[in-house]
């Protein structure tokens, strides 16, 4: 855990989140600010930076990460109609927490190409 990390405090219970989903690996809570009717973010449980810092060795981490967004989409029913998983990394891309989150968005139509 990093000391100071917003997501290091929701994982640890620090700071309150609405939990959507969670078990050894990851934590999935609704997003603060959300961009859509369903906007979750799954974090790992593990202080990883951004997904720049993934390697091969994350690969059982990625892909709970992905089983937790594909729970969430269920869990809301939007598994047939779409849904949209973003990761940012840096600021180019508008990343402001440096600990990995993977966006899960739901409920209305998304736009191609993003913002
Ligand atoms: P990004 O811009 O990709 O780094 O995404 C960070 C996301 O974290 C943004 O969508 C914020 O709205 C969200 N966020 C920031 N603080 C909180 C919080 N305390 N609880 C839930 N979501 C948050
Ligand atoms: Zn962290």
């Amino acid at each position: 855990m990093a000391e100071s990390c917003l997501f290091c405090r929701i994982v640890g219970g620090e700071i309150p989140a609405r939990i959507a989903f969670q078990d050894e690996a990851v934590v999935a809570f609704h997003d603060l600010n959300p961009q859509a009717p369903t906007h979750v973010l799954v974090v790992p449980r593990q202080h990883i930076p951004s997904a720049d810092a993934i390697g091969p060795e994350h690969g059982p981490l990625l892909a709970a990460m992905l089983g937790a967004a594909q729970r969430v989409a269920r869990q809301v029913g939007a598994h047939e109609r779409g849904y949209r998983l973003v990761f940012n990394h840096g600021p180019a891309a508008g990343q402001s927490v440096d600990h990995v989150h993977l966006h899960v968005l739901a409920g209305r139509k998304l736009d191609w190409p993003p913002g």
